[in-house]
């Protein structure tokens, strides 16, 4: 077959892919867009070596036949990569096809754009390729479709592209087809992702389920055989097959289980699909059918999943029911009319189809909850992501309001979070709630269910505890904007009182003068500070005894090194003995990479000619300079090191009990010949971890606080970090 026929099998095969509803109107159009994309990405191959345009048709036909989408998707399909791959314009695109037609490709020629292979790039498109949804939710529908296409075809890309590739998909798009209630995609594509993550895996249990199936065909015809008889008997029209888990989702079991391929007895479903009767409601149907097969088998009573009265969030009606088969095996029965088996495999499409005018679905209501997140300015999209994948895979919950209305949240969710949901107010001034009538805190986890009535007052405020049991993306965002708004108001009303206080001291408004103050509490950040201040946890009179105190200089100024000088080009080598002072305008420097302090070995680099750097002898730095500029080094010894400061940083861990941080404070502020600079204290389950910048003359003063601090009690291991150790 010639390229031509093969293109133009490829688009017969679509037209006859679309829904049959399709007008003849709509035909022609796309047959336009197929000639457009078809001549725009002309003479260009896809890595397989086929022409280009198989792809945009392939997806194009996944979008109608797979997904049930319409003759605008169809369109902006064939043109999906037109924009980005070509020297088409979206403004080009508006000319032809339409404003829709044109934003729906701008959406999707953005999201492939912002598609980087860090995380927080992929975060950040996943962000953007939300809000777009929330215009127009076919977007997304076609970027799945695509994504579908080119998992299919993964096989001709490179190893490590097909690894990020599945994983990704993996990751964003299986959770996301899931949540648009497209089952059969879902699956294919968590299937394909695993083909390439875990091949060997992937075929020991793709290989169990084919024997499975073949062992089982006998006993499932047998199973099924006096179902047959009393659906006839009882005239419904219906179908039923056999279905086994997919690879994915049986090696999912066995991983979260800890089991082994034969302990999963759940991995054959047996699925009837009928016709249902016009008297009657579906409802009811499924409920005669249930009732048909358990006076046939026994059911298991807590295997009964009733998503005929509460459909899932996604969409997805069944009724499912467990019985006991012929020879003792529990088989698994799913029971859905038409409607709701396609509904199933092609979800959100199919829902539209039949959803009535005006209905708000529980999918509709999610992308809003998205959406409200999203403008929020202050969610980072690594954050968003996570608290979306929370979302996501939770399992759901349905609880009521006083007046009967039903919420839907994730499980684990808490009264407090059911408080955010209703409305943010609420939530911040939530105090407590009323379960099923009964006083509950706001911790409290809610089951499926449940009545619940929110107990406020105008007093209250978010407070930092919430932040550990709230689940849902919405509580969290919103306590943690609560919180920033807080903290300005506090840091604005902190500033105030210190400038006061400044000001009627006729102190100079320096950094000097707040650098006081930050070291003599241990504070680093200035925000911090002010913070501390408007809480009133440092009061205006704390500030007033702290700097009517004239500042004390414990340091002298400068001290001295003697150096073995190379002296000038030209010159014989002469020993030259010389004491140099250290100011910012001196001849020396002490190298920022290494700090060296009085008492280290160290040497002195003249790289540019001018200036002296003087480098621990240990320093990587200057042992790279050391073995590419031999002639610049200058030998060095330290002479007189009593008298100015130096930067070092000790690194502490130790027990967390309260007061530990002041008693180290404390005793590196009572000793003279050292000065701090920096400190910083994290505590994780019980075990802090300290980091300290000191000012210390030299090694000896240094060691000597370094044995002291380590006498603490509580203190598990002190010691002086070296410079690799040091950047963040
Ligand atoms: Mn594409």
């Amino acid at each position: 077959m010639t390229e031509q026929e093969q293109i133009k099998e490829a688009f017969e095969d679509l037209l006859k892919s679309l829904r049959k509803d399709t007008s003849k109107e709509s035909r022609q159009k796309i047959k336009e867009a197929f000639e457009f994309a078809n001549e725009a990405h002309k003479g260009v191959k896809r890595r397989s070596g086929e022409p280009y345009i198989l792809h945009p048709l392939a997806v194009a036909k996944i979008a109608t036949k797979e997904i049930g989408l319409g003759t605008t998707s169809v369109i902006s399909a064939l043109l999906h990569d037109v924009v980005e791959d070509t020297d088409y314009t979206v403004e080009d695109i508006a000319a032809i096809f339409g404003p829709k037609v044109a934003s729906i490709v701008d959406g999707l020629t953005k999201i492939s754009g912002v598609m980087g292979s860090d995380t927080s790039q992929q975060a950040e498109s996943f962000r953007k390729m939300i809000l777009t949804l929330a215009d127009d939710v076919r977007v997304i529908l076609i970027k799945i479709a695509d994504r579908l296409h080119n998992m299919r075809t993964l096989a001709s890309m490179p190893e490590h592209k097909q690894v990020k590739i599945a994983s990704e998909t993996l990751y964003i798009y299986a959770p996301l087809a899931h949540r648009m209630g497209l089952h059969a995609i879902k699956t294919e594509l968590e299937d394909l992702s695993m083909k390439y993550e875990h091949p060997q895996e992937y075929d020991v249990i793709d290989q169990k389920i084919e024997a499975y199936k073949r062992q089982f065909s006998a006993l499932f015809e047998e199973f099924i055989k006096p179902i047959r008889l009393r659906l006839s008997e009882n005239s419904y029209e219906y179908t039923i097959t056999a279905r086994t888990k997919s690879v994915y989702s049986v090696w999912l079991k066995m991983q979260r289980r800890n089991i082994s391929f034969d302990e999963i007895y759940d991995l054959l479903a047996v699925r009837i699909v009928f016709k249902p009767k016009a008297d009657q409601p579906e409802k009811w149907q499924c409920w005669n059918i249930y009732s048909l097969i358990t006076d046939i088998y026994s059911p298991k009573p807590e295997r009964i999943r009733d998503w005929v009265s509460v459909p899932k969030a996604n969409g997805y009606e069944a009724l499912h029911l467990t019985v006991m088969g012929p020879e003792g095996q529990w088989f698994e029965v799913q029971i859905r009319s038409e409607r709701m088996d396609e509904v199933a495999e092609k979800g959100l499409a199919a829902h539209w189809k039949y959803k009535n005018e005006g209905e708000s679905s529980e999918l509709d209501k999610w992308l809003a909850g998205i959406k409200e997140i999203l403008d929020q300015p202050d969610a980072t999209a690594l954050e968003f992501l996570d608290e979306f994948k929370l979302n996501l895979f939770a399992k759901e919950i349905r609880v009521f309001t006083p007046k009967g209305y039903m919420r839907t949240l994730p499980k684990g969710a808490t009264a407090l979070d059911f408080a955010y949901d209703i409305h943010t107010e609420i939530g911040n001034t939530c105090i407590g709630a009323k379960v099923n009538h009964k006083l509950v805190p706001m911790s409290y986890k809610l089951s499926s269910g449940d009545q619940v009535e929110i107990l406020t007052s105008d007093k209250q405020k978010p407070q930092k505890e919430w932040l550990e049991f709230v689940v849902t993306a919405k509580a969290r965002t919103h306590i943690n904007a609560a919180f920033k708004k807080m903290r300005k108001e506090l840091m604005r009303n902190g500033i105030n009182i210190y400038e006061n206080v400044v000001k009627r001291l006729e102190l100079p408004p320096t950094s000097e003068t707040l650098n006081r103050v930050l070291t003599n509490y241990g504070i680093t950040n200035r925000d911090d500070l002010y913070m501390e201040i408007g809480k009133h946890s440092i009061t205006e009179e704390d500030l007033d005894r702290l700097l009517k105190k004239k500042a004390e200089n414990k340091f002298v100024k400068y001290w001295k090194l003697q150096f073995l000088w190379n002296g000038k080009e030209g010159d014989d080598k002469k020993k030259v003995q010389r004491g140099m002072a250290i100011s910012p305008d001196s001849d020396i420097m002490i190298a920022p990479c290494c700090n060296p302090i009085p008492g280290d070995d160290v040497v002195g680099m003249n790289i540019a000619g001018t200036k002296v750097t003087v480098h621990k002898r240990s320093c990587p730095e200057a042992i790279r300079l050391m073995a590419s500029f031999g002639d610049r080094i200058v030998p060095v010894k330290w002479v007189s090191h009593k008298l100015m400061s130096f930067l070092a940083v000790i690194k502490m861990t130790g027990i967390d009990k309260p007061g530990i941080v002041s008693e180290i404070t404390t005793l590196i502020a009572k000793e003279e010949k050292v000065n701090m600079r920096m400190i910083h204290f994290d505590t994780t389950d019980g075990i802090f971890e300290g980091v300290i910048q000191l000012y210390v003359h030299n090694t000896a003063d240094l060691n000597n606080i370094v044995n002291r601090i380590s006498q603490l009690q509580g203190v598990e291991s002190v010691k002086r970090m070296e410079s690799e150790e040091r950047g963040g």
